[in-house]
């Protein structure tokens, strides 16, 4: 088990629910976590859970998915080809302010009498409210309601309502509604960082980053377009406001580059509302002049305020009722079940805001919930999240993997950088180039190559999209085919051997034959061959366009097959395991057990030298190969490999346990998968890795989803044909999941006596349970006994 402890949040003020988070007291103590937990994201626009009232809070933020600003990374002892440009997301003005002052003094949430309070994060609308009673310290009583979203239909989009109503006697309110440049705020102040030598953590630059070129609008509406200082990028801000109320009422505004703010000032009557509704819109661009990014963001204003809140809210629901349909996982338990549910859907949620309009961009590790890891795609993507999404949103996965598709020159000119052919894709980025400085944990990472060439595997099979492959997946497989085979050489033995690379376990670095390095590469190398032949075969026109496009040369597949043949894999005979890599057997162990809880992570208390010595494992790596390579190990094969590592795994990395699990459950261990599984389901909400407060883990909440379907539910693909093999935990009663394969949508439950497998939608599909062959039909749903 991991050296991890689970710290739930108390239930008395977060009452587990199903399909809610519910806060039901304003808790200073919890603020760092819920900001997290509160976050809205659409995948391109995000907000952190702060309060309206603007503070208190601990690193408020809102972000725009890719809006980076860039600085050059200084090593203290250079060497050739080191990454040298540092890319970190922007914390863009922040509209969420709405400060509240009812005869003069301010609605300050720590000191505030609050006799009603109420914050619910409700997954099946999309929606964040809060509803508070506040007694003022001169006596009076006022309600305020307030109601946020980031809109999943218009993905620029924020809205926000605050209602305030002065219950008993009359008042002058004041609410001040800000849109407020926190990025560069701390400057000239002495910026302590939280945790200075936390490397997850995103770079505080010290200067000015954001430089207003437009400032405008009129009457409630702000406009602002900016540059950022290096990376050059322009961003348009734009923020409007509705007001209705009886009251008497005036309105103040003003404007300036770091913030703008408009003041409305109230005669409140007693029972007489003041409603604002705030609309706040960001568009980035690369190339686009500010000015323009700002019109754009006015028409948006514009339409937004035709539409209206209600309007807002009702496509919000649409577009939940439409993921929740093909996502959902209900699990029913004899104990802990509305806890387990509200996890789970709050998990499934997370990859919802992570990617629904990610369109042209990537998922950065913590989404859109945080600065920390710089906003950064790794491969936490495509091995993490895209499988998730080829069984629930194949569309989403399509976009990413086109964009990973549009990082490819860059990949090809990085290779070059690194002497090899082909193209090697940036271990961390948001643009494309290598952001990875610490090259021993990043760029000699180059599994991400075959990661993303699974991920093309893993999409083309499970929607059927064989199109996909000609307009730009088999030239990604080409080219990353090409790097293997350029980056391995014979051996004296004859085999195929990788050497100088780092594989997914970072406490363990630049080593020779990674076995999940060699077992991808040679995915990579074979699919990219079987994609290259089937082409020729079947579409001659799109094989031709490719062979053009890359230049693919007499030979080239042929040699990409031997190398994949003759792919050496380590294997020790004694012990009957995989080795993580050659020289892994021989190092010394490192005593998980009596190692102080206080020394997790490792990262933070040992120099990497020290780490590196020893035989400890930051996340699963051979364990992970034989989750995704699941059809090239024998169960036994993988129950002695599951027990080698399984002492030596810290977790350190969230992206550990779910892969743990899945094996766990596959080998039998069922309680261990259960085990594992809970720390995937509470990485954030019970703060396992105790850095909640920077974000949600994303791969974390995939993995948990992929630990449901693929680890209980059994679900496998191998070769493009759909198998299920369940393992209804013993202590659940029920499960139910969807997937969807090949344009079909099936429902699956399970429980201990039954197995119902639904065709919702769809043609009949062969498929094998337990081993046996079944067709499933919308006619009628196959129901097994279970013995
Ligand atoms: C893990 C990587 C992961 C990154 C971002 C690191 O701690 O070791 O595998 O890609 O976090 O989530």
């Amino acid at each position: 088990m991991l050296p991890r402890e689970l710290v739930p949040l108390p239930e008395h003020i977060y009452p587990p629910d199903p399909w809610r988070i519910v806060e039901n007291a304003f808790a200073a103590e919890h603020i760092d976590r819920a900001e997290t937990i509160f976050s809205l994201s659409n995948g391109y626009l995000g907000v952190r859970g702060t309060f309206e009232e603007g503070r208190p809070a601990l690193s408020p933020g809102t972000f725009v998915n890719g809006f980076h600003e860039t600085w050059p990374i200084v090593h203290a002892e250079g060497a050739y080809g080191l990454a040298e440009t540092g890319q970190t997301i922007v914390n863009v003005p922040d509209a969420t302010i709405l400060k509240l002052y009812v005869d003069d003094e301010p609605l300050y949430l720590p000191v505030a009498n609050l006799p009603e309070y109420r914050r619910v994060l409700d997954m099946s609308s999309g929606t964040l409210t809060r509803d508070l009673l506040w007694s003022t310290p001169s006596g009076k009583h006022v309600s305020v309601g307030t109601r946020r979203l980031v809109s999943l239909e218009h993905r620029h989009l924020l809205a926000i309502t605050y209602e305030v109503t002065v219950t008993d006697q009359a008042a002058p309110v004041v609410i001040s509604s800000q849109v407020a440049n926190r990025q560069d705020a701390r400057l000239g102040e002495d910026p302590e960082p939280v945790r200075p030598d936390d490397p997850r953590l995103a770079k505080d630059f010290g200067r000015r980053v954001l430089n207003a070129e437009v400032l405008g609008g009129e009457a409630g509406r702000l406009l602002a377009g900016y540059r950022t200082t290096e990376s050059g990028m322009t961003l348009g801000v734009g923020v409007d406001h509705v007001i209705e109320t009886e009251n008497p009422h005036r309105i103040e505004r003003t404007l300036d580059e770091d913030l703008g703010k408009l003041v409305l000032t109230v005669d409140a009557r007693p029972g007489v509302p003041v409603r604002i509704t705030k609309y706040a819109t960001y568009q980035r661009s690369r190339s686009v002049p500010a000015a323009e990014l700002v019109e754009r963001c006015e028409r948006t204003l514009d339409r937004a305020i035709e539409t209206g809140f209600a309007a807002l809210e009702t496509r919000q629901r649409e577009h939940l009722d439409l993921f929740w349909s093909r996502a959902d996982v209900e699990v029913t338990t004899d104990g802990d079940g509305a806890e387990i549910q509200q996890a789970i859907r709050w998990n499934l949620y997370q990859l919802l805001q992570a990617s629904w309009r990610a369109e042209g961009s990537g998922i950065p590790a913590k989404g859109l919930t945080g600065q920390a890891y710089e906003g950064h795609y790794f491969w936490d993507t495509e091995v993490y999240v895209l499988p998730f999404l080829a069984y629930t949103q194949p569309r989403i996965a399509r976009n990413l993997l086109r964009f990973r598709h549009s990082m490819l020159d860059a990949a090809r000119r990085r290779a070059r950088v690194l002497s090899q052919r082909g193209a090697t894709f940036p271990w961390r980025t948001i643009n494309g180039e290598e952001a990875s400085a610490y090259y021993q944990a990043g760029t000699a990472q180059y599994h991400l190559n075959a990661d993303i060439a699974y991920a093309i595997r893993k999409y083309v099979d499970v929607r059927g999209d064989v199109d996909f492959l000609c307009e730009v997946g088999a030239e990604i497989l080409v080219e990353t085919a090409r790097l293997w085979e350029d980056l391995g050489f014979y051996g004296e033995d004859g085999l195929f051997h990788i050497h100088s690379v780092t594989g997914p376990d970072e406490y363990t670095t630049v080593v020779n034959d990674n076995a999940y390095t060699n077992l991808m590469a040679r995915l990579n190398l074979n699919y990219a061959a079987a994609a290259v032949r089937r082409l020729q075969e079947d579409r001659p026109d799109d094989y031709a366009a490719l062979c053009h496009e890359v230049d693919l040369a007499e030979g080239e597949v042929e040699r990409w097959e031997q190398a994949a043949a003759a792919m050496y894999v380590p294997f020790d005979e004694e012990r009957g395991i995989n080795p993580q890599d050659d020289a892994f057997l021989a190092r010394e162990r490192w005593d998980i057990d009596a190692t102080p809880r206080d020394k997790f992570p490792l990262l933070l208390h040992y120099h990497p030298l020290v780490i590196y010595r020893f035989q400890v494992i930051k996340q699963a790596d051979v364990v992970l190969a034989m989750w995704l390579l699941g059809d090239e190990f024998s169960l036994e094969q993988k129950r002695r490999n599951f027990d080698y590592y399984e002492p030596l795994t810290t977790g350190d990395s969230s992206l550990s346990a779910a892969a743990q699990s899945i094996v766990a459950a596959e080998i039998g261990r069922h309680d261990t998968a259960l085990e594992y599984f809970r720390y995937a389901l509470l990485m954030d909400l019970a703060d396992i890795s105790g850095n909640v407060s920077d974000g949600v883990h994303v791969a974390s909440t995939g993995g948990m989803w992929m630990a449901l379907v693929f680890g209980f539910g059994g679900v496998r693909d191998f070769d493009g044909a759909l198998s299920l093999h369940p393992r209804l935990p013993g202590a659940w009663r029920r499960m139910v999941f969807r997937i969807r394969f090949r344009q079909r949508q099936i429902r699956v439950e399970l429980t201990h006596d039954e197995e119902r497998y639904e065709m919702v939608e769809g043609e009949p599909l062969e498929a094998r349970i337990r081993g046996e062959a079944y067709v499933l039909s919308v006619d009628e749903p196959l129901v097994l006994t279970v013995h």
